[in-house]
Parts: C-alpha cells; sequence; structure tokens
C-alpha cells in the first residue's frame, strides 16, 4: 500500500529535478553570453571589411589612364550569361567600338562571374559590396549610366577577366629555362 502511494510522489520530484537542471543550465547559457563580446555589428553605421575575394554587385568600368569606357560592345556577356539578363547593342566606331546601350536585370542575375571571365577588356566587374538592396525591383534595373557609376562608387574585386583566363591557361615556362631550350639546338 506505501508504495503505491509513493510512487506519484517520486515522478513528481524527478520531473522538477529535471526541470531546474534544464533551467539551471539554460541560465548558464545565457549568463555566459552576457559577458562575451557581440560577434554582431551596427550596420550600415558599422561595416566589417570584405574578404579579398569577395565578389558582388556589377559594374562597368573605364580606361584609368584615357577615362574612356572599357565596353567594346562585343556582346560576348550577353551571349555568355546563363539566365539572359544582359542586353548590349553595339556603337560601330572608326577607331573602335562601344556600346550603345547596355542594360543589366540584375534583380535575376545569379551572380556567377561567367560575364566577367569573357570580357575581353575588364569592361564587366564584379565589386566589393552587396549593398544595392531595395524593396523596389526596378531599382535592380541597370542601365550604362547607372553601371559605370556604381564603378566609381565601390572598389572593385581583384577578378577581372584578363586575370581569370590569365590564371587558366597552362603555366609559363620560367625565363631562364625558355632561354636554355632555345640555345640548345646549336650548340
Ligand atoms: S554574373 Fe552570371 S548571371 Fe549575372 S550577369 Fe553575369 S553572366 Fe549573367
Ligand atoms: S562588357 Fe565586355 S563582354 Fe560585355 S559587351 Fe562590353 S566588352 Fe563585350
Amino acid at each position: 500500500m506505501a508504495a503505491n502511494g509513493d510512487r506519484p510522489a517520486l515522478g513528481f520530484w524527478r520531473e522538477t529535478a529535471q526541470l531546474v537542471g534544464a533551467v539551471g543550465r539554460a541560465m548558464g547559457i545565457t549568463l555566459r553570453n552576457l559577458f562575451r563580446k557581440p560577434v554582431t555589428v551596427h550596420y550600415p553605421d558599422v561595416q566589417r571589411p570584405y574578404p579579398d575575394r569577395f565578389r558582388g554587385i556589377l559594374a562597368l568600368t573605364y580606361d584609368p589612364e584615357t577615362g574612356e569606357e572599357n565596353c567594346i560592345g562585343c556582346r560576348l556577356c550577353e551571349y555568355v550569361c546563363p539566365p539572359q539578363v544582359i542586353k548590349v547593342e553595339m556603337l560601330k566606331a572608326t577607331k573602335r567600338n562601344y556600346a550603345k546601350t547596355f542594360t543589366l536585370e540584375l534583380y535575376a542575375c545569379e551572380f556567377c562571374e561567367l560575364c566577367v571571365q569573357v570580357c575581353p577588356t575588364d569592361a564587366i566587374v564584379m565589386l566589393k559590396s552587396f549593398d544595392l538592396a531595395t524593396a523596389d525591383r526596378r531599382d535592380l534595373l541597370l542601365d550604362k549610366d547607372r553601371l559605370h557609376a556604381l564603378g566609381r562608387e565601390f572598389e572593385p574585386s581583384w577578378a577581372t577577366g584578363n586575370r581569370l583566363r590569365d590564371m587558366q591557361a597552362p603555366p609559363k615556362p620560367a625565363k631562364a629555362e625558355a632561354k636554355g631550350e632555345a640555345k640548345e639546338p646549336g650548340e
């Protein structure tokens, strides 16, 4: 009779002990984190530096020496873009060609970087920024002027078409080795 009467009381104390233990552990974690340095930053007032290899929004560039637009309107980026978000019209000129119009629907871009990789003149680049958040999709339909303005506003990523293609090419022989090979047949 006494054993039957003890059963509910034992269960109650076991559950209470588990509950107190769980609350104690949770409070311990809360207290530990209370004195830790926060890992969050007050963006956009505080901005973390972007990693060297960060590739964000796209932009068009100018030649820093001549001030001319780098884009020659060749449309390679348009052909390679998987979601077909780039549209270019070429303007033919005597010395070189230009892009008459250039539009990029950034809201549908996959950020695959293929357009950058194929560009022969490093005219289209990715920037070290993602700072283009908006609630209006129309703000992300970028025309030529906007793409050039973004290129002036933000720091470009290290990756340009020419650099990326150089990385994928077979390694060039060292100068000394190349000279030695050239001499061998005549010696
Ligand atoms: S990053 Fe890719 S998806 Fe975006 S515009 Fe370039 S090629 Fe198109
Ligand atoms: S951005 Fe580059 S690949 Fe695209 S049209 Fe201009 S020059 Fe050609």
